[in-house]
């Protein structure tokens, strides 16, 4: 419903400008501040983000074309992709996320990227390439294929999104999860099938031309790349 639907949105905007942000700030860092399941989570993600750098160094034309990445935490994709010359617009519901994310950047001495407050839905504008990775973990199943569709509609060319997928075996982990929360607070997480995402691509005029999946102990994150046809 609609209010679940903000509810959702409240509370993730709440969790990632707080407790969030320091969990999430750790993960995504050297930091070792860490514990064993926060690493494990880090090097998946490590992964996710390495192989979408891969895919883009392997197609060598990044350079001067324009990205747009929603939800871009603290920028762990954002910045490399400055770094490879791509004009780079990212942004974040979390206030504190994208700012820590333009601090890491002007660290790094990096200009051709901004970083900015917003949540996705917001997010206007024409780019070559649109990026929402490991965000729709966040997102309402109901909102699932509307959230493909805008992201599509931003993107002249190509598409990258991951997600948790939605498998019994995922399903079960999740489960067991809800059974032993542990200490500290977080959100609901929203698993998706496949078919949606590749549906709702499909909708938008887009096809798979590449995926992945990424499983660690902690972590898991189906990846697509999709192109306009
Ligand atoms: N994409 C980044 C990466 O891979 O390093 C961050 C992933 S982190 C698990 C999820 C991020 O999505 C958080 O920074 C959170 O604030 C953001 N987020 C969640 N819902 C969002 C929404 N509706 N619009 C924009 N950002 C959102």
């Amino acid at each position: 419903t609609l209010f679940s639907t903000l509810d959702d949105k409240t509370e993730v905007r709440e969790y990632f400008n707080n407790e969030g942000f320091n969990r999430w700030n750790k993960i995504y860092s050297d930091s070792d501040e860490v514990n064993k399941v926060q690493l494990d989570i880090r090097n998946g993600h490590d992964q996710t983000i390495q192989k979408i750098l891969n895919w883009i160094r392997d197609d060598g034309d990044i350079a001067g074309k324009t990205v747009c990445d929603c939800g871009c935490g603290v920028g762990s994709l954002a910045i490399p992709l400055a770094q490879m010359g791509a004009k780079v617009s990212a942004s974040d519901i979390s206030d504190a996320m994208a700012t820590e994310a333009a601090a890491r950047a002007k660290a790094m001495g990096i200009s051709n990227a901004k970083f900015y407050t917003s949540d996705l839905e917001s997010v206007t504008g024409k780019y070559n390439t649109v990026t929402c990775v490991d965000v729709a973990i966040h997102y309402p199943t109901e909102k699932m294929a509307e959230m493909v569709g805008h992201l599509c509609s931003l993107a002249e060319d190509r598409v990258l999104i991951s997600f948790a997928p939605k498998t019994w075996y995922y399903e079960l982990l999740k489960k067991i999860g809800e059974l032993f929360p542990g200490p500290s607070k977080t959100t609901r997480a929203y698993l998706h099938e496949e078919e949606v995402v590749r549906k709702a691509l499909e909708k938008a005029g887009f096809k798979v031309t590449r995926e992945e999946m990424t499983g660690t102990s902690f972590y898991f994150s189906r990846l697509l790349e999709a192109r306009r046809v």
